[in-house]
């Protein structure tokens, strides 16, 4: 099996698009900064990661006479909002399952950005109370066994679309994608820095890359504060995926990097080097980036090309995955 035998249906614009980011390159005094950009990769209620990701699973969801998508995700989640607009746009439900991941004070949180996106979408909301976890949840078996007895034909998809056979293929896809517009472009982006929390990105990243074997690092940066976690399932997912795809050898270890240090101690909490990254990034770029994950992780870009751990000579590209909608409930920090 290779990657093209797996069925896509197309949800995105095509290629998403892929720019320097020269302001931002020249304020660090070195490395050349590039972004790609899943942040308006669809015409589906803002698109995002979870987009891509869900180009491989429609397929399969189809095939199986699916009349729900039914998945999981925080109050903010961009996935849960993603798959609202897919389902949307292909005339099925969708059922989403809303914990508390986080506890974060703001008066409107359950009101405005993701979820009310959702809401006008038409979305079956649940809202639970539970803490934050990757795995499978009793509310969300209790939503599946509820449309399967009124007659329905659930089709199921983890948060973030990840712990899921298909997770890792559209970002296998991306790595493709990469290759090719660097040949267009006469560019070669020896380091990708990427945000990882349910993993699928930049395990699908990992393994779209290694078929390529050219000397690139795909740095992922944790942002769920659970590093251990984070880096079993990017490992996992990242295997899986390389073997879908028919990649010949095993992931090496360096293939395998998942950076701490920027999350602050919990998901979905910004810390001042998020803070201070989007304000650069919006400042410089006109570039937004949100405070759960695309602040973290180029918090972290920034960490890196300040000490050189990327070298000055570098050719950086910053994925940008999206998760602008969640803004809204963090307004209190911007004041
Ligand atoms: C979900 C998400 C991520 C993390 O991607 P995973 O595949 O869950 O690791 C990063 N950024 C944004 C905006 C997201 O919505």
């Amino acid at each position: 099996m290779s990657l093209s035998d797996f069925p896509r249906h197309s949800l995105t614009f095509g290629p998403s698009p892929v720019h320097p980011l020269k302001r931002l390159s020249e304020h660090l005094g070195g490395a050349q900064i590039w972004a790609k950009r899943e942040d308006c990769n669809s015409g589906l209620a803002f698109g995002g990661n979870k987009t891509r990701k869900l180009e491989y699973l429609v397929p399969d969801a189809l095939a199986q006479g699916a009349t729900h998508l039914v998945t999981i995700g925080g109050i903010q989640s961009n996935h849960t909002r993603q798959v609202a607009a897919v389902a949307a746009s292909l005339g099925l439900k969708a059922r989403l399952v809303q914990e508390s991941w986080v506890d974060w004070p703001d008066a409107v949180n359950d009101r405005v950005g993701n979820i009310l996106l959702s809401r006008i979408m038409g979305a079956d909301i649940e809202l639970v109370e539970a803490g934050f976890g990757i795995g499978f949840k009793e509310s969300w078996e209790n939503a599946l066994e509820q449309i399967r007895s009124e007659g329905g034909v659930p089709y199921a998809i983890p948060a973030g679309a990840s712990d899921h056979p298909l997770g890792g293929l559209g970002f296998a896809n991306w790595a493709d994608e990469v290759q090719a517009q660097e040949e267009a472009l006469g560019v070669f982006f020896d380091t990708i820095v990427v945000c990882s929390v349910t993993g699928s990105t930049h395990a699908g990243m990992i393994a779209g890359f290694a078929g390529q074997d050219r000397p690139r690092r795909v740095l992922g940066i944790d942002a769920s504060a659970k590093i251990d976690e984070t880096r079993a399932q990017v490992e996992k997912i990242a295997r899986n995926t390389a073997a879908l795809i028919g990649l010949s050898r095993d992931l090496r270890d360096d293939e395998l990097t998942v950076l701490e240090g920027w999350a602050g101690d919990y998901y979905g909490i910004p810390v001042q080097s998020t803070l201070d990254a989007i304000r650069l990034t919006g400042s410089l770029e006109g570039v937004i980036l949100d405070p759960v994950y695309e602040g973290k992780s180029m918090a972290a870009l920034i960490d890196l090309v300040r000490t050189a751990e990327i070298p000055r000579t570098s050719t950086v590209l910053y994925a940008h995955l999206g998760g602008q909608p969640a803004l809204n409930a963090y307004s209190a920090l911007f004041k």
